[in-house]
């Protein structure tokens, strides 16, 4: 039986490397779709729309928000970022598992949402470190950098939320380490309730 793609959530503070980490489990596994956010937020230098993320107006937004068409949506540091549902829903549908690279706010609104959804929390090594990428990728001002550092302060409050945290300090043990433990989530029996009932079916008939 073919079954469903799982929702995996990944969250982390800003500067944590997900960008880069999301990039590296793509390029090695093609089970995968990672799900293009819709944002108002001004595409940073080489990102590219539709890619990284479809870059609306305020407006635009809104009109998603009032039509359904995000399966969650949330502020952050100013601006609006949300989860386009068609995208999901095909990609699940078709088998896929759906990464979404979110804040915390919207992490919980699909975990409740979407009860067996996995919940991963990526992190540096250490605080110092945190700041230290931040400054070092050069792509916000310092009262954005230290708006986010602040944020991820209040963040870090909500991790136990998650079901795993992973510390990044080399992207390809990072990269093994996500695949192994969204591999293991399809093994839980809540997310293979069909195949159960199938079995118990087939027993029954015996
Ligand atoms: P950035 O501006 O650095 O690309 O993203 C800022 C934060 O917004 C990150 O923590 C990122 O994970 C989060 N984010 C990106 N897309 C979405 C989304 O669709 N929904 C929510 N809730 N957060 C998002």
């Amino acid at each position: 039986m073919n079954q469903q793609g799982i929702l995996v959530v990944i969250s982390g503070f800003s500067g944590a490397g997900k960008g880069t980490l999301m990039r590296a489990l793509m390029e090695k596994y093609d089970k995968y779709a990672l799900s293009v956010s819709a944002t108002t937020r001004q595409p940073r230098a080489g990102e590219v729309d539709g890619r990284e993320y479809f870059f609306v107006s305020q407006e635009h937004f809104k009109s998603m928000v009032e039509n359904e068409a995000l399966i969650e949506y949330a502020q952050y540091v100013d601006n609006y970022y949300g989860t386009p549902k068609d995208y999901v829903e095909k990609q699940r549908s078709a088998g896929k598992d759906v990464i979404l690279e979110i804040e915390i706010q919207g992490a919980l609104k699909i975990k409740k949402k979407f009860p067996d959804t996995l919940l991963l929390f990526i992190t540096p090594p250490n605080a110092k470190e945190l700041k230290r990428r931040l400054v070092s990728r050069g792509t916000e001002s310092p009262d954005v950098i230290e708006a986010r550092l602040k944020r991820a302060a209040e963040e870090a409050v909500g991790i136990e939320a998650y079901d795993y945290i992973i510390i990044n300090d080399n992207i390809d043990d990072c990269v093994e380490e996500l695949h192994h433990l969204i591999q293991a989530q399809h093994s839980k029996t809540s997310n293979r309730l069909d195949f159960i009932n199938e079995v118990r079916n087939e027993l029954n008939q015996l």
